[in-house]
């Protein structure tokens, strides 16, 4: 039955095929963004949970640092790319979690929340990394997240529930993604798996190569499949990173994997689909937390500068950049700018403050290791608030506004002017820009399942790679 339903998709997508070869011109210099031909790659840049207020954020700071636009809105400025706004709806309500946001671009279909491209009839859908597979192309998923994570799973697995890391590692390894960065060596590791089985002896049975430290990786990735898995679970924040000696010896950033992982795919002459997922800025956002939110989303943006470097002097790559929905709405309230200016200053992450902190910490101690973080020097009032809600003793009349995510927010407010709607996610329509074979079918307002379409038309998937074969998904 998924057989009919995609063949009547892809009909519906040929408002993609109709706009593919109109050889559309864009930008102020002229630059074609058009369609000489099919994408033989795909590069899927994902800032997850990031509402436009992140990526303002993240260009105002750069503008401001380091009197340069970020790269993100430099592509909008110069008229480099399809612009559009995207609904990212899942099948069971109007607001998307990160499962069903990715299953709709790497099936095609709205699925209920939380499932990993799974039907609301229980239909296996098959994801578009298998897909390219089939038809010959080499595939990559490349997070901040653990690699089992909602996001790239959504372009690779079928799990009933995002939740199923350890069997989402499993299936990785059936399908034979060729490139695996991210964290969560939880669910690789024997020591540490529900089953006591080790998953990394398995992909190394399987020929994979496996490193669970950036030193071990060398200049470039090996011609086997690989895994790099660099920590328990998600990869630490950049505010970290950055101020952490050992992280940066054995940690990659965003960029180095995007850049080792299209080293390797772009070896196959028929081409490759990575999805890049810079999972950490919607960690941030549910965190309330300012420094998180905007030095990821900057991570991310060097991440596009990979792509960028990648695509200079080559139209075969379609290349897209989006979120899959907003989270808390930060923004920058009025305020002079300096306030805003403080967030350079700041050194660690939210979650690195609640590491230092529990319930029996002093007002004081709160005083001290929120200088430590963030430079900021906070009032009576606000370490009093933060103690209170370290012993579950605060209260708020708004029930949002009561956890510890939403005080640690609001404290550093009042000194940033950052402010935030919520710790969750939002409806918001999303930022869409790409360029490359198939852009031209994303501007105006668009559908999160229309990217799944345009992608496989404009890689020219044939058919017959659409769906699994009888017994495979099993
Ligand atoms: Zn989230």
């Amino acid at each position: 039955m998924s057989h009919q339903s995609r063949r009547d998709f892809l009909k519906i997508g040929a408002l993609g095929s109709m706009l593919l070869g109109t050889g559309l011109f864009a930008g102020s210099a002229c630059t074609p963004v058009q369609s000489r031909g099919k994408a033989k790659n795909i590069i899927f840049l994902v800032s997850d949970g990031m509402s436009i207020g992140a990526l303002s954020m993240a260009d105002q700071l750069l503008r401001r640092r380091d009197g340069r636009p970020s790269n993100w809105i430099r592509l909008l400025e110069e008229g480099k790319v399809t612009q559009a706004n995207m609904d990212m709806a899942m099948a069971n309500g109007i607001i998307t979690d990160s499962a069903a946001a990715s299953s709709s671009w790497g099936c095609g279909h709205r699925v209920n929340g939380g499932s990993v491209n799974i039907g609301t009839n229980n239909e296996v859908h098959k994801p578009i990394l298998p897909i390219f597979r089939d038809a010959g192309r080499s595939t990559g998923l490349v997070t901040t997240a653990e690699i089992t994570h909602a996001t790239p799973a959504g372009f690779a697995a079928n799990m009933e529930s995002r939740n199923m890391g350890e069997e989402i590692a499993d299936q990785y390894l059936e399908r034979r993604i060729d490139v695996l960065m991210g964290g969560g060596d939880r669910h690789y590791n024997p020591g540490k798996r529900s089953d006591q089985k080790d998953l990394y002896a398995a992909y190394r049975e399987g020929g994979y190569r496996v490193v669970t430290s950036k030193e071990e990786i060398g200049a470039a990735l090996p011609d086997t499949p690989f895994l790099g898995v660099f920590d328990n679970g998600h990869v630490p924040y950049t505010i970290d990173h950055i101020h952490t000696p050992e992280l940066i010896r054995t940690v990659p950033t965003l960029a180095e994997m995007t850049e080792l992982a299209l080293g390797k795919l772009s070896s196959n002459p028929n081409g490759f689909i990575l999805q890049v997922e810079a999972a950490r800025v919607d960690h941030a956002a549910h965190g309330n937390d300012p420094a998180g939110l905007v030095f990821d989303q900057i991570a991310f943006d060097e991440a596009i500068q990979v792509a960028l470097d990648f695509t200079e002097n080559r139209d075969d790559t379609l290349v897209i950049i989006t979120t899959d929905h907003g989270n808390s709405n930060p923004g920058l309230s009025s305020g002079p700018d300096s306030n805003f200016d403080k967030l350079q200053n700041f050194k660690y992450s939210a979650e690195w403050v609640g590491r230092q902190l529990d319930a029996s910490s002093s007002e004081n101690r709160i005083k001290e290791v929120m200088e430590e973080a963030t430079r900021l020097q906070i009032t009576d009032i606000e370490a009093a608030a933060m103690r209170d809600v370290l012993r579950g003793e605060y209260t708020h009349v708004a029930s949002r506004r009561r956890g510890r995510s939403s005080v640690y927010g609001e404290i550093l407010s009042n000194h940033t002017n950052i402010t935030w709607s919520s710790t969750s996610h939002t409806s918001d329509y999303v930022e869409l820009a790409s360029y490359g074979p198939g852009s031209e079918a994303l501007s105006g307002f668009v559908k999160n399942t229309d990217l799944f379409t345009v992608m496989v038309e404009a890689a020219g998937i044939e058919e017959r790679y659409l769906t699994f074969a009888e017994g495979e998904a099993a």
